[in-house]
This record gives structure tokens, sequence and C-alpha cells, in this order.
């Protein structure tokens, strides 16, 4: 893998640029919530870019209607958090421990993989990968990667 250190709040306002016309025209809202301090990571720029977009596609994926998503990025100790929000559905409890699983999927047409492929690209970067449950009904992943010590 090609590693290189990258700066997440860079690398997350090219992808939204990139997917904003999809959005629109799905009438799903983008926001995104940035630290003032910036958070470096090391990582492979293309597989992080795809991890993010299968989430954001899956989103969108669960709001027909449209709706809002919300992408948050934070810099934590030494680890940088990004977590994408939804105002859908949400995901059972019950499936909620499922949806990383090669192949599941609830749609006619899903390939059920780009959770399995997103965790593997998280995972293969040190990183963690969680599926929660929102109060207000959506879903959040929240990611976490190792921070690069950033310049002063
Ligand atoms: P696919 O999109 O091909 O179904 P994924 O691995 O991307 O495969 O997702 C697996 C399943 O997880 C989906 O079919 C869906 O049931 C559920 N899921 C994933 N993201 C969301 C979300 N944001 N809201 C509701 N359900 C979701
Ligand atoms: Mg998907």
């Amino acid at each position: 893998p090609q590693r290189q250190p990258e700066r997440l709040q860079d690398l997350i306002e090219e992808l939204t640029a990139f997917v904003g016309p999809e959005l629109e025209r799905a009438h799903v809202a983008l926001r995104v919530e940035t630290d003032d301090r910036e958070v470096d990571v090391l990582v492979d720029e293309a597989q992080l870019r795809q991890a993010l977009l299968n989430l954001i596609r899956n989103a969108r994926e669960a709001m027909p209607q449209g709706g809002s998503i919300t992408i948050a990025v934070h810099h934590l100790a030494n680890s940088a958090e990004i977590s994408v929000d939804d105002t859908g559905p949400g995901i059972p409890e019950e499936l909620r421990a499922s949806v990383f699983d090669p192949f599941f999927t609830t749609k006619q047409r899903g390939t059920g993989l780009g959770l399995a492929v997103t965790r593997e690209i998280i995972e293969s970067h040190e990183g963690t990968i969680v599926c929660e449950a929102l109060t207000a009904g959506g879903t959040r992943f929240r990611i976490t990667l190792p921070a690069e010590e950033s310049d002063p």
C-alpha cells in the first residue's frame, strides 16, 4: 500500500466536492464539521477515499426521499475520529452486528461488499470502525485512525 501523511480535512474536502453532485440530485444535504486543529493520518489515500465513499453512498441509499449526511472529523489525543451520520431509518439492532459481513445486504441489487471492504481498509490501517444508532433514528459509522504527529 502507498501510505503517505495526508491532512484528513483536505482529503474530506476533496471527497465532498466529488460526491456533492450525486447527493444534490438525491436531495441529500451534506454538512462537514471539523475541529480547528488539523489532523494528519498515514494512509493510502485512494483506499481511505473508497472507504468513506462506501459509507456516504450507503447513507444516500438509505434515504431515497432525501435527508442529510453529517461528516465530522475530530482530533483526539493520538487518533483521528471520522463519523458519518445520516438521517435515514437506521439499522435494526439485530442486524447491526451483521452489516460488515461480506455479502450481507438488504438491497435487491446490493453486493453486500461495501462495508466489508470498508472495514478491511480501516483495519489494515490499524484503525477501527463501528456502527451506532443515533437517538434521532439515523445511523452513525464511526472510524478511528492513528494520528500522525503534526507540525506544532
Ligand atoms: P450493500 O450496500 O451492497 O447492501 P454494504 O456492505 O455497503 O452492502 O451494506 C450492507 C447493508 O448494511 C445494507 O444492505 C444495509 O442493509 C445496511 N446499511 C449500511 N449502511 C446503512 C445506513 N447508512 N443506513 C441503513 N442501513 C445501512
Ligand atoms: Mg453499500
